[in-house]
């Protein structure tokens, strides 16, 4: 007999990630392990070479750390998309061959939902907007109609890379993102009241979407002429930060929700969620944002939401379980409350 244990497994980019929830859908740290190029951006084989690598090692520490065994399994969940091709391809293979060899049901979920309804399930909201902002998506989404629709989002690159390609012109490897944080607070320490004179940066918003290669292409100007590295690193948080804030409470206001759930690595960032309990507070709303270890990719998340879909009825039969590169946020139906 099959167990009562969902399994979820993450590979959408360039962390691979084996998580858990039990028969309620309570969730357990995931098993990972990220990529982290000694130069460059991720290259999506090498990523994969990696998550091929280490998927026996990681499948065996998700057993260990929580005392199972495969027949414990009665469920795997996987990444479907959105995602690197190459890497998804290796989680959906990895899925397969375990609900094959174990005789339990595939569900193939999508990525983006899977970061909401961790974070709903982390943070007890019920019906919040989402700010997502990791490495390769930054959308502002709110559910309505049986759909997490998309309300604004990048229209160039994610948040997450435009911190990480900054850092990296700066010398700084992957993952960036929370060394520009570290330095954004060196510069607050050296001076408690800053000013953002001769550190303006563009502030792009677009009705409902944002963009990010324009602000990041000034920063890098900032540090030719000479300002201060860690003086720039405050300067991108404060404006890009400011920017995806702005459409959040725009969404708020346009919905009439009240709740802001913050999702994506990016999230991990203690400016952003600070910005964001500000905002809601001065709108009578509340900011919510899960711990940073399900933030980041991780399986856990996918095993939750692979356990919703499975008690409202929906499995993916192997001939479905193909991957989706461009899988949108809205293109999954949401039938459970
Ligand atoms: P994800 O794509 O959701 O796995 O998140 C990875 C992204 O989150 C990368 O772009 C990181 O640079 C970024 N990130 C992680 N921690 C932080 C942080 N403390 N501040 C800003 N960005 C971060
Ligand atoms: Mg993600």
């Amino acid at each position: 007999m099959a167990g009562e244990w969902t399994l979820g497994i993450e590979s959408t980019a360039h962390t691979f990630s084996f998580g858990l929830v039990d028969g309620e859908g309570k969730p357990r740290p995931s098993a990972s392990d990220t990529i982290r190029p000694s130069e460059g951006g991720i290259h999506p084989r090498e990523a994969a070479d990696h998550h091929v690598e280490l998927s026996t090692t990681l499948f065996s520490k998700i057993l260990e750390d929580n005392d199972l065994t495969p027949s414990d399994i009665g469920a795997i969940a996987y990444s479907q998309g959105p995602g690197m091709g190459a890497c998804l391809r290796t989680g959906a293979a990895a899925a397969r061959t375990i609900s094959t060899h174990l005789n339990v049901p595939l569900i193939g979920v999508n990525h983006c939902v899977a970061h909401i309804e961790i974070g709903r399930e982390q943070c007890g909201c019920d019906d919040p907007i989402l700010l997502y902002v990791s490495g390769g998506n930054t959308q502002v989404i709110a559910r309505l109609d049986g759909r997490y629709r998309v309300l604004g989002e990048t229209l160039d690159i994610g948040i997450g890379n435009m911190l990480d390609k900054f850092a990296r012109k700066h010398g700084i490897p992957f993952p960036g993102g929370p060394v520009i944080e570290k330095k954004a607070l060196e510069w607050l320490k050296e001076n408690p009241n800053p000013s953002l004179e001769g550190l303006e940066l563009p502030y792009a918003v677009h009705g409902m979407d944002l963009a990010f290669s324009g602000i990041m292409s000034a920063a890098n100007k900032l540090v030719s002429n000479g300002k201060p590295f860690e003086a720039v690193c405050w300067s991108l948080q404060e404006h890009a930060f400011a920017a995806c804030i702005e459409v959040a409470e725009r969404a708020l206001a346009h919905t009439g929700k009240t709740e802001i759930l913050l999702g994506g690595g990016v999230a991990c960032n203690q400016r952003i969620r600070d910005m964001s309990s500000i905002m809601c507070e001065e709108r009578g709303a509340s900011s919510h944002c899960p711990p940073r270890m399900y933030c980041i990719d991780n399986g856990t998340m996918i095993a939750r939401l692979g356990w919703l879909e499975l008690n409202h009825g929906r499995t993916t039969s192997l001939l479905q379980s193909g991957i989706d590169q461009e899988l949108r946020t809205d293109q999954t139906p949401i039938s459970w409350p």
